[in-house]
């Protein structure tokens, strides 16, 4: 019998999954593999929140896996050594696994293939509806501006979505290994895996998403972010549904996923934009411990700032309009060190991932590609746009719960003052424009 292994790393999916459709195609039998690496633990990265969804989506896949007379195989320790000592146990004939993008899935890939040859498959647009560098600009390794990628990324060619496979056969003497157990520090979390993430989109209404994607308070969005951070649904799977629905909804949450795509080509092709400038600028960041604690704890006077960061704690996500918001506050008001606020982001974040986080944080920052760097964002005006009633702040912040309209929005002007901090600076401060030495 032969044997090949589908090592998963973030294509947690039996639907539309290349690496385990080949892998099945290969050999008489498979290992479907996960290796929980301490590295991840050592770069910072497996925190509480996402190892219990993490966990969620491995106890899902290994039931997808058995009802179809599998199993999931686990183990732990460096990824590249596990996967090369499976891989001499059981004398695979080959290994596959899906391209990464971040300079650790880069670096993995380097090192599985010192160490297992020729017989590693890498598979291009798993994680991703296209690869990053499928399409680039003349002369370029990749698009640094938006609306031209989305204009050649609609042009190119994509792959056709692949069918969830009947049976997957694993070799008998491979041991399972015990799945992990996390506890998150979010009460809210949502749960992980493929069952949970395809359960959402059937019930989440597409067909509405463009008129109701800005509003905080109606929590239109799909909420799918976590599902694809780690695969459990299929980017290219997704643009499929959506694009066979048709329709304006549909249309701008393709449009999102390009947005996905587009920061996944960036990073592929700079992985170092992870934690320095992509663009460099002149910037001289503020440096203020306890401004920086107040915006972490939700407490910095401006309610539409703190009902997001109180969002975030409560359920590791945070809406997309609130995370613009709350990022360009930290980096553009307070003119902190975007890095300090997107590691804090991905400490809670069970979306939290390095190219959608870093590159929009960038983007915010004005150190990214945004073909605006200096917009600042103004948290009275976003509240006003895109929380007129002011439901958004009363469901977050309990202090203000009793405050009825837009005045929830500036309680410094209520009569009787509620329990809650005065505005940690004004909005005029200007520390941006000065740091900018502009
Ligand atoms: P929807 O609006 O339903 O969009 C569908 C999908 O499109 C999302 O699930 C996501 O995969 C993708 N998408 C949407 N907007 C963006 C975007 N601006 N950039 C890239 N992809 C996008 N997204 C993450 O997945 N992980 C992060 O760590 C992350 N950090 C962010 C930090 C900041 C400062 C900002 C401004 C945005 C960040 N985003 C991040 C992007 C976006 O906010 C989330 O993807 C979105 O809020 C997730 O909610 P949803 O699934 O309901 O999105």
């Amino acid at each position: 019998m032969s044997v090949s292994i589908a090592l998963f790393t973030q294509d947690l999916r039996l639907h539309d999954n290349p690496v385990l459709r080949a892998a099945l195609a290969d050999a008489d039998e498979v290992v479907p593999l996960f290796v929980l690496d301490d590295g991840v633990a050592a770069t910072g990265f497996a925190v509480p929140n996402r190892s219990a969804f993490l966990a969620g989506c491995l106890a899902d896949l290994d039931a997808g896996l058995r009802s179809r007379g599998g199993r999931l195989v686990l183990r732990r320790g460096p990824v590249v050594a596990e996967t090369a000592r499976l891989a001499a146990a059981t004398g695979a004939v080959s290994v596959h696994v899906a391209a990464g993008v971040s300079g650790f899935a880069q670096r993995r890939e380097s090192a599985l293939r010192e160490a297992i040859g020729d017989r590693l498959r890498v598979h291009d647009a798993v994680l991703t509806a296209l690869a990053p560098g499928a399409v680039t600009p003349a002369g370029k390794d990749h698009y640094a501006v938006f609306t031209p990628y989305l204009r050649a990324w609609r042009a190119a060619q994509r792959r056709h979505p692949v069918a969830a496979p009947r049976t997957v056969r694993v070799p008998d003497d491979v041991p399972d290994g015990p799945l992990p157990q996390a506890r998150p520090d979010s009460p809210g979390l949502p749960e992980g895996g493929e069952s949970a993430g395809r359960a959402r989109w059937t019930a989440w209404q597409v067909g509405e998403y463009e008129e109701v994607h800005d509003d905080l308070a109606g929590d239109g969005t799909s909420r799918l972010s976590p599902y694809l951070h780690f695969g459990c649904l299929s980017a290219a799977e997704l643009v499929a549904l959506a694009e066979r629905r048709g329709g304006p909804g549909a249309e701008a949450f393709v449009r999102q996923l390009v947005w996905r795509d587009f920061h996944h080509q960036v990073l592929a092709a700079r992985p170092a934009a992870a934690h320095r400038d992509y663009r460099p600028h002149d910037d001289h960041w503020h440096r203020d411990e306890a401004e920086l604690a107040a915006w972490k704890a939700g407490r910095t006077g401006y309610p539409i700032v703190d009902a997001g960061m109180r969002q975030l704690a409560h359920e590791g996500w945070m809406h997309n309009r609130a995370r613009l918001l709350t990022a360009s506050f930290l980096a553009k008001t307070l003119y902190l060190d975007w890095r300090a606020g997107a590691a804090h982001f991905l400490s809670l974040l069970v979306d939290g991932d390095v190219a959608n986080n870093q590159l929009n944080w960038q983007w915010v920052a004005g150190t990214g590609t945004d073909t605006r760097p200096n917009r600042v964002l103004n948290p009275l005006t976003q509240a006003k746009r895109f929380d007129p009633d002011g439901a958004y702040v009363r469901r977050w912040v309990p202090e203000l719960a009793h405050v009825p309209g837009a005045a929830v929005h500036r309680p410094w002007l209520l009569a009787e003052r509620p329990d809650y901090p005065a505005p940690l600076v004004g909005l005029d401060t200007g520390r941006f424009q000065q740091g900018r030495g502009r």
